[in-house]
């Protein structure tokens, strides 16, 4: 089997710069221990946290559940200069920029530093521990509502 373009390993720090958290709407996908984590920081039970939070989305029919954003497009859960539940933020958040679809080739992981200061600066870390990240997510599926 060929070995992936991040054998070597991939620098990525964060320089807290937000840029992902605001200005523009997207999707930050929970996992139902996401939901769980957040509404008990939040202080409010999951239909309340889901009422007030998040949205439904339809990929082509898979039903997932995304935070939603304030009316300047900012994270719900951005305030402040930061994320306000930073250290229990939602896995998507955690084991950014080590997702799947970022890593099929050198071209898609350069291309995200284009819009993200903290790649290929920093912190190196190892093809063993990029792995490590990508079955954060298979062992922690996003929630079908
Ligand atoms: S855009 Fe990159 S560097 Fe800036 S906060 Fe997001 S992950 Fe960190
Ligand atoms: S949950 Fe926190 S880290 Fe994730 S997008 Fe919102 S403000 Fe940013």
């Amino acid at each position: 089997m060929d070995q992936p373009f991040y054998k070597d390993g991939l620098d990525f720090e964060c320089t807290r710069c937000s840029r992902c958290c605001r200005h523009d709407p997207g999707y930050v996908f929970l996992s139902e221990n996401d939901i769980k984590k957040l509404s008990k920081i939040i202080g409010v039970d999951r239909k309340e946290f889901l009422a007030g939070y998040c949205k439904i989305v339809n990929l082509g029919g898979f039903i997932r559940i995304s935070l939603i954003e304030k009316s300047n497009n900012d994270c719900i859960l951005w305030a402040d200069g930061g994320c306000t539940v930073y250290k229990s933020r939602p896995l998507q958040c955690m084991t950014y920029p080590f997702w799947s679809s970022s890593l099929n080739s050198r071209e898609d992981w350069d291309a995200l530093g284009r819009n993200c200061p903290g790649i290929n600066r920093g912190r190196h870390y190892t093809a063993a521990e990029i792995e490590e990240k990508l079955m954060l997510r298979k062992k922690e599926p996003l929630s079908e509502g």
